[in-house]
């Protein structure tokens, strides 16, 4: 059930950019990824490490977003990171209208919640 809306004598600017992000993806951009380690394929890391590489697969519990990270071996040193989402157009803001920062997700979360 919504929360009832407060009374209060001031005015909370919430970023406009924000109006299309879901709720989990305003999450995941106040206090970041929930990630859980997904298996690479048995095949997948033989492949790779036959080419001294070695993959690891990030997936986000409440947005789906991934990130993959290939590995050079055996120093993992990263050779490269690789970010998707689920549903991109929910979680980022419209492309070039900059970057939105921590506190404005937060600040979007929390009017959309009706905590202030
Ligand atoms: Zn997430």
């Amino acid at each position: 059930m919504p929360r009832r809306k407060l009374k209060t004598n001031f005015h909370i600017d919430v970023d406009s950019r924000t109006k299309d992000m879901s709720l989990d993806a305003l999450r995941c951009r106040s206090f970041g990824h929930s990630w859980e380690e997904a298996p690479t394929p048995y095949s997948r890391r033989v492949e790779l490490a036959a080419q001294g590489q070695m993959e690891e697969i990030l997936v986000c519990d409440r947005c789906a977003s991934t990130n993959e990270t290939l590995r050079a071996l055996p120093s993992f040193e990263v050779i490269s990171v690789r970010r998707t989402y689920a549903d991109p157009k929910s979680y980022l803001v419209p492309p070039k209208s900059g970057r939105l920062s921590r506190l404005e997700a937060h600040k979007a979360r929390m009017v959309r919640l009706r905590m202030v």
